[in-house]
C-alpha cells in the first residue's frame, strides 16, 4: 500500500515520457523521422503520411496519368496562382488528425500539423522568395461556428517556424455556401468573386511573391480566385501550399 503510495507519488514529480500528439503512443521511435522531428508524432504514426507521388500535374499538384506541366483541372483555373503543393493526400492519417483538429476540438494537434508543413516548405525552391503567408479566410458563420480559422493557425506555426510573417490580406465578401457540397461547375461560381484584398495590406504586398495557405485543396477553385485578387493589386506571384490534396474530385 505504502509503495503504491510511494510510486504514486514519484509520478507527480518525475518527467513524463512524451507522447505522441495524436495516438498518445510512446515517442521514441521518433528517432528514425528525423525529417519531422518537432511535429510531436510518433514513428508509428508518421510511417502513415502518405506523400505526393508522380505522376501528377506540376501545377495543381491533381494526380495524373503521367506527369504533365498543366492538367484538364488547370484550364479552369487559369491566370492565377503559379504552383499547388502539399504535404500529402486527404486521407488516412491526415484526414483523421484534420478531422480531430478542426472538429473533435483537438486544438493540440495544430502545432503538429504546422510543423509537419514547415519541414515541408523549408527548402523548396519554388517558395523561398515569399514575403508573406496569406490565410484563407473562413466564412464568417463557420469562424463562429468553429471558433478559429485553421488555415490561419497553420500559417503562423509555419510562419513561426519559416521567420515568414503572416498577413490576413484577403476578406471573405459573401458567406459562400459549403464547397464540399457542391458540384465543380457551381464551386467554381459558389466562389466567384467571393474575396477582396484589404486595402490596408495593398502596399506591403506590391511587387513581392506570396503564399497562400489553406488546409485542403480540392478542385484549387477557391484558391484560385484568391490568387486572381491578389495578382490583381500588384502580387507579383501566387504559390498554394496546403496540408492536404483532395482525392475524390
Ligand atoms: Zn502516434
Ligand atoms: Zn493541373
Amino acid at each position: 500500500m505504502l509503495s503504491k503510495l510511494a510510486g504514486e507519488m514519484m509520478d507527480l514529480f518525475l518527467p513524463r515520457e512524451p507522447q505522441c500528439a495524436h495516438c498518445a503512443g510512446p515517442m521514441h521511435s521518433d528517432f528514425f523521422h528525423k525529417e519531422y522531428r518537432g511535429a510531436g508524432l510518433c514513428g508509428n504514426c508518421l510511417r502513415q503520411l502518405e506523400e505526393i507521388i508522380p505522376p501528377y500535374c506540376k501545377r495543381c499538384g491533381k494526380s495524373t496519368q503521367r506527369q504533365v506541366a498543366q492538367c484538364p483541372n488547370c484550364e479552369s483555373l487559369r491566370d492565377s496562382f503559379t504552383l499547388v503543393r502539399a504535404v500529402g493526400y486527404h486521407r488516412g492519417l491526415l484526414q483523421e488528425m484534420l478531422h480531430q483538429y478542426k472538429f473533435v476540438g483537438k486544438r493540440s494537434l495544430g502545432p503538429s500539423l504546422g510543423r509537419i508543413m514547415a519541414t515541408e516548405l523549408i527548402g523548396h525552391r519554388d517558395y523561398s522568395n515569399a514575403a508573406a503567408l496569406i490565410p484563407i479566410p473562413l466564412h464568417g458563420e463557420k469562424l463562429v461556428q468553429r471558433g478559429f480559422n485553421q488555415a490561419e493557425e497553420l500559417a503562423l506555426e509555419l510562419g513561426k517556424n519559416l521567420g515568414i510573417p503572416v498577413v490576413n490580406a484577403i476578406k471573405r465578401e459573401q458567406n459562400t455556401a459549403i464547397q464540399s457540397k457542391l458540384s465543380k461547375r457551381e464551386r467554381l461560381d459558389n466562389v466567384r468573386d467571393a474575396f477582396t484584398v484589404e486595402p490596408s495590406e495593398v502596399k506591403k504586398l506590391q511587387g513581392k511573391d506570396v503564399i497562400l495557405i489553406d488546409d485542403v485543396v480540392t478542385t484549387g477553385a477557391t484558391c484560385h480566385y484568391a490568387a486572381r485578387e491578389l495578382l490583381s493589386v500588384g502580387v507579383s506571384k501566387v504559390n498554394v501550399f496546403a496540408l492536404a490534396l483532395g482525392v475524390n474530385n
